[in-house]
């Protein structure tokens, strides 16, 4: 299963435009990709872990849209898979599957190239099979990847707890996190911090893990974190996500902390959004989809909660969760999205020129509340 994007190589300039027209990222177009437009390294994300852990999987279901039944056919992964996700300046990253079977120590590996670039590691471990033998090889990847590059985020995924018994997943968390910290400890590399994901591609755990996993590589992750809590404190929003719209993947959230159900609501917003622009919008005629940067998403719930989605850029949406009571006010919550994404905009351009000042200082046009901008102006 293949998916292309009509506008694959164009690097993203800030600008908002509609989501692609398929709503999938492009190949993976060579090596020379992995500069970016700025002329920065795309951060790189290494999927590693034993064969039939379900690395494939997890590759294809987050980021190829493939549903979870179908990777049961998924064929035994025996080279190494750059997949270039390149859909947005603040989501660039490769991830490279390793066939379990291949020894990377081997000295053909140059494994200064791999651990080089490289942001995060994610190792997966099978919480289905017997584990022993994936944490002699997490120790081992772990220690080698760390002697190169030091900055590496190791994050290990506990995956397919879908079959797991909730007391018996905890019970291999704990086990498998003090094993592989007792591990670490006994090879004098006590000072490694492993982050503990429990994932399956059967719910949206996977993409909350990968969500976390992509925000650590996110340096902008701060000022939109902010920009999101003064989206919300002024437009009475209670929960609101910014979505990589075609992984799922949120980049950031604001401050109050994340309930699984509200993410889940969300993703399930942006797939009813994308199946109706996709089955009524495109026009044959049309380059772009019909979901474009005036349109929006509404859906009332049968507990006065309002889901309410807004186009950001390209590939970005924002999805707000608010009570039905504080939507009449929904002028006011739209000027303050206006702004939000001007502001988001110009965190995209600071990054694309590489300057480094910080982002708060210039952002123009402030949130409205009760019709006057909390420079205290009145609105016209
Ligand atoms: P790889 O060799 O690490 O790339 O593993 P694959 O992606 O080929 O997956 C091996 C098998 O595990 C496939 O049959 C998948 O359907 C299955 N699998 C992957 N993820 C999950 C999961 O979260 N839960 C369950 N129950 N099975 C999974």
């Amino acid at each position: 299963m293949s998916y292309q994007d009509d506008e694959e190589g164009v690097p993203f300039d800030g600008t908002t435009g509609s989501f692609p027209k398929n709503f999938g990222y492009g190949p993976y177009d060579g090596d020379h990709d992995i500069i970016s437009s700025s002329g920065d390294q795309k951060p790189r994300i290494l999927l590693m872990g034993l064969r039939r852990s379900g690395k494939s999987s997890i590759q294809k279901v987050v980021f190829h849209k493939m549903s979870p039944n179908e990777t049961l056919f998924l064929g035994s992964t025996n080279k190494i898979v750059k997949d270039d996700i390149n859909n947005s300046s603040f989501v660039q990253f490769q991830i490279w599957d390793f066939p379990g079977q291949i020894d990377f120590f081997d000295s053909s590996f140059d494994y200064d190239t791999i651990f080089g670039g490289c942001g995060a590691l994610i190792f997966v471990i099978d919480a289905q099979d017997d584990y022993i033998e994936a944490l002699n090889k997490l120790n081992l990847t772990v220690t080698k990847a760390y002697k190169i590059n030091q900055n590496i985020r190791f994050e290990v995924f506990i995956h397919k707890v879908d079959g797991l018994g909730d007391d018996f997943k905890m019970e291999s968390q704990r086990d498998i996190h003090q094993r592989a910290a007792d591990d670490l400890t006994d090879s004098g590399y006590d000072q490694i911090h492993l982050s503990f994901h429990l994932t399956s591609i059967y719910d949206h755990s996977i993409f909350e893990a990968f969500s976390k996993v992509v925000q650590k590589l996110i340096p902008q992750l701060p000022a939109l974190e902010n920009l999101l809590n003064i989206l919300n404190t002024n437009s009475a929003i209670e929960k609101s996500f910014l979505f990589d719209v075609v992984s799922k993947i949120y980049i950031a959230t604001d401050s109050t902390p994340v309930d699984m159900q509200s993410y889940e609501l969300c993703c399930d917003m942006i797939d009813v959004v994308i199946d109706l622009s996709s089955i009524y919008g495109i026009k044959e005629e049309q380059d772009s989809a019909a979901f474009d940067e005036i349109s929006s998403s509404l859906i009332k719930l049968n507990n006065g909660t309002i889901l309410y989605l807004r186009e950001v850029n390209k590939f970005l949406a924002l999805v707000c969760i608010l009570r039905e009571d504080n939507f009449v006010s929904k002028g006011i919550i739209d000027y303050n999205f206006l702004c939000f994404r001007k502001a988001i905009q110009q965190v995209f351009e600071l990054r694309n020129k590489n300057n480094s000042s910080p982002v708060a200082n210039v952002i123009e046009g402030s949130p409205v509340v009760n019709g006057t901008n909390i420079a205290g102006e009145e609105l016209s």
